[in-house]
């Protein structure tokens, strides 16, 4: 034994238990009552939790979009991670156009984050229009350990929904799942020449632009889809109550829908394009209502939803700022760091979810639905030593001083917390204590996803 966790509360998805946790070389070597040090290093964690480290399912790091480059790259984002008590994190891999191969893309992403990341990763590989036919390449990329798709309903990336039907059905053989960005693309692209039209293009109509009708339409087609194929589905980024009620009709029809929303769309309405930083704000899909904020709150807490994960995308200020409308500012926030402690304070102490119901969304569910568990989202023994000490009386009004984006702000400005991470650990190993980060670039690796 190295590390023994001593006198804390283990959460886990299914209980609150106090009891140490031994840790050896990379793994968990047991969590039980009084374990006894054996020459290990003894941490004193009295009156702190001890959780599996949180998975952000859907992040965008080093993310091209024609000349724009994000602005947290693998190392910002996977540090700025270690710091929220992330320890894995799952991004893309896209083909920069059809003509290129999805075994081609991932190769290329996996040489991009093996020498940067910090904390561990997995991906999702993004499918483009044609590529959804070619079975050989869809199998080879679950083959090299990434086993969820996905596609779009709208942008240029969007695949038809008779093509999304046959994506269904080959990633059903496979094994796969396949996750979805729901906008219907008809309504969001009248929506949008209407207000052009009209001339309001100032980013203060973004919400408009992209109205709550739009993702709804969009998640019950997929949902129908999917039900014809016999198919699993995962809905991205879920910001309607519509979209969520869809989500929780289908389960209860037995269907395997799952949904997963952000901390953003729990926590801000589209009041915030009415101010004058708007732009900082403008993400895709859109903020709604205060409406919406709960009842996305109510189908998280009745486990209709089941994961929360951030889609963080950071741009800079000055990448903003350069915006002049609603359709040219670039699209996406910050987020991963903040997921744990604002889940905790206004998930866990508002009485919305319980602490192992924290660790459900947070890294049992997507590690089980992205083929990661139990190596993964588990303290049990044998599973991957990545581990949070959270410290439930630490108060801290988030502000981007006490952050790391390379965003340079959040949109949670001026939020205050109780309860925050105290240390990380990935695979054993103190990679953030009482923040101040202690990684290193390289040492994140590759997890395989296992269908
Ligand atoms: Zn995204």
């Amino acid at each position: 034994m190295d590390l023994l966790l001593k006198g804390g509360w283990v959460v886990t998805a299914e209980r609150v238990e106090q009891a140490d946790v031994a840790i050896k070389g990379e793994k968990i070597a047991a969590v039980g009552a009084d374990l006894t040090a054996e020459g290990a290093v003894v941490r004193d964690v009295t009156g702190k939790y001890i959780m599996p480290g949180a998975i952000d399912a859907h992040v965008h790091y080093q993310m091209p979009i024609g000349e724009l480059m994000t602005a947290d790259d693998w190392f910002t984002g996977t540090r700025l991670a270690a710091c929220g008590g992330v320890t894995t994190v799952i991004d893309y891999a896209e083909p920069a156009s059809p003509a290129e191969s999805l075994t081609a893309s991932l190769n290329k992403r996996l040489d991009e984050a093996r020498e940067q990341a910090c904390v561990d990763y997995g991906l999702h590989q993004v499918v483009l229009p044609g590529q959804e036919e070619d079975e050989a390449e869809l199998k080879a990329v679950v083959d090299k350990g990434v086993t969820s798709f996905k596609v779009f309903t709208t942008y240029a990336q969007r695949l038809s929904l008779a093509a999304i039907g046959r994506l269904l059905k080959i990633a059903r053989r496979l094994g796969a799942l396949v996750t979805v960005h729901c906008e219907d693309h008809e309504i969001v692209t009248a929506k949008r020449e209407e207000l052009i039209a009209a001339g309001r293009t100032d980013p203060a109509y973004h919400a408009l632009s992209r109205p709550a009708t739009a993702e709804v339409k969009a998640i019950q087609d997929v949902i129908a889809l999917a039900g014809e194929a016999g198919a699993p589905v995962y809905i991205v980024h879920v910001s309607t109550m519509g979209g969520a009620e869809a989500i929780a009709a289908a389960r209860s029809k037995g269907q395997q829908v799952y949904g997963e929303t952000c901390p953003h769309y729990l926590l801000l309405t589209g009041d915030k394009y009415a101010g004058p930083d708007s732009r900082l704000y403008l993400m895709c899909p859109p903020l709604r209502t205060a409406a919406d904020n709960e009842s996305l709150w109510r189908h998280l807490a009745a486990g209709a939803l089941q994961v929360v994960a951030t889609d963080h995308c950071s741009y800079s200020r000055e990448q903003k700022a350069a915006g002049t409308a609603f359709y040219n500012t670039p699209s996406g926030v910050p987020g991963t760091e903040t997921l744990l402690p604002l889940l905790y304070s206004f998930g866990v102490r508002n009485g919305w979810l319980t602490l192992p119901q924290l660790v459900r969304v947070l890294s049992t569910n997507p590690a089980r639905l992205f083929g990661l568990y139990p190596r993964k989202g588990s303290l049990r023994p044998g599973s991957d030593a990545d581990v949070v000490i959270f410290d439930p009386r630490r108060q801290i009004t988030l502000t981007a001083a006490n952050l790391h984006s390379a965003a340079g702000y959040t949109v949670f400005e001026g939020f205050n917390l109780l309860g925050y991470p105290e240390a990380t650990y990935l695979r054993g190993r103190l990679i953030y204590d009482h923040g101040r980060f202690l990684g290193q670039a390289g040492q994140g690796r590759f997890i395989p996803g296992r269908v």
